[in-house]
């Protein structure tokens, strides 16, 4: 996964085995067995799982890929 599920935004930077950050909107997550899982970065470093249910997840992940060049 090369893009923030959360936002969809290219700049993400890869910083664990299964685990990323987007710079964009300042959220990781992890990506393990398929299942996606968004954590919210807090202002002091900490990090507080996003809960959102699958349908919205799959959801926002689907969109950016819909979205055709040209
Ligand atoms: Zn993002």
């Amino acid at each position: 996964m090369d893009y923030c599920p959360f936002c969809g935004a290219r700049e993400v930077g890869r910083i664990g085995r299964e685990r990323y950050y987007c710079r964009e909107c300042c959220h990781e997550w992890t990506k393990g067995g398929g299942e996606v899982k968004i954590y919210e970065v807090m202002s002091d470093g900490s990090v507080e799982p996003l809960i959102l249910d699958h349908e919205s997840i799959t959801h926002v992940i689907t969109r950016p890929a819909v979205r055709r060049a040209g």
